[in-house]
């Protein structure tokens, strides 16, 4: 498949994890990648690179919005104008909400959705003026509820309602805004909360593992196909929507 030939896509928080695996699926079927991050994503890179696609690294904070503000303007010079964007940068600071301190609070808030206020912002002005954009945003299935999560699942409930209105917002001007939200995809990222919690990383997934209908957890590439047809033309009049990648769990 070839369905982002020519098109310049930015891919937020792309130096590892789901962000990565969706830099180089982009790449590898013709787009012309911004690999955003706030550390110099020097592995995406060289992977897209070996994969014979086409991409430029940016290190670029989401929570700050002159940095975003003059990433994108380098980046559209640099590559061209973005068409798609992929707000993928996330952490977690879990705790219970009971002992949940507000840096941890804010910190979550502001890299999950006020980052994603940003990118999105920036982004669809290049996009209103072509009348053409795909903004596809990670969410996840801590927005329905997880323990110890209080701050992510907040953020990541709050991209769905974003998401909503983007869509209502920005369609006139022939740009989709969805959703993604993965369950437990083995990354960094859940490498850490097994750490948190005491367990090893094979450990915790074999319990997630029990508790899915498919029997696994996923993979990043998984997350990453996914986001690649929201952001392709084959998903042309989805929009508005949150698409959960979850094995089936609840
Ligand atoms: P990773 O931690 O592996 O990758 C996230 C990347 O985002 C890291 O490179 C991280 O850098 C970067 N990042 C963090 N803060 C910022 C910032 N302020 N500006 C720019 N980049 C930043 O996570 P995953 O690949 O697992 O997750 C990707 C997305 O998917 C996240 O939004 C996450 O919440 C979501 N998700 C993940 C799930 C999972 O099970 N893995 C499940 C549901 C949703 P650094 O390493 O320095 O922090």
């Amino acid at each position: 498949m070839d369905r982002f030939t020519d098109k310049v896509a930015v891919v937020t928080g792309a130096a590892q994890g789901i962000g990565a695996a969706t830099a180089l699926r982009m790449a590898i079927e013709g787009a012309k990648v911004a690999v955003l991050d706030r550390n110099t994503p020097e592995a995406t890179l060289e992977q897209i690179e070996r994969a014979g696609g086409l991409a430029r690294g940016y290190v670029c904070d989401v929570t700050d919005r002159a940095s975003v503000q003059s990433v994108f303007e380098q980046l559209a010079a640099e590559l061209g104008d973005p068409r798609i964007l992929v707000n993928n940068a996330g952490i977690t600071r879990d705790d219970l909400f009971f002992r949940l301190s507000e840096d941890d609070w804010n910190a979550v808030l502001s890299v999950n959705l006020t980052g994603v206020y940003h990118c999105s912002q920036v982004a669809q002005k290049y996009m209103v003026a072509q009348r053409y954009g795909k903004i596809v945003s990670l969410s996840s299935r801590s927005a329905l509820g997880n323990r110890g999560q209080a701050n992510y699942a907040a953020a990541k409930a709050g991209i769905q309602g974003l998401t909503a209105t983007l869509a209502i917002e920005l369609g006139q001007y022939n740009i989709n805004v969805n959703a993604v939200a993965p369950g437990y995809i083995a990354t960094a990222m859940t490498d850490a909360t097994a750490e948190r919690v005491g367990l090893s990383p094979e450990q915790l997934q074999q319990s997630v593992a029990e508790r899915t209908p498919l029997g696994r957890v996923g993979r990043p590439e998984e997350v990453a196909a996914v986001i690649a047809f929201l952001a392709s033309d084959e998903a042309s009049y989805v929009s508005g929507q949150t698409l959960y990648v979850n094995g089936g769990a609840r």
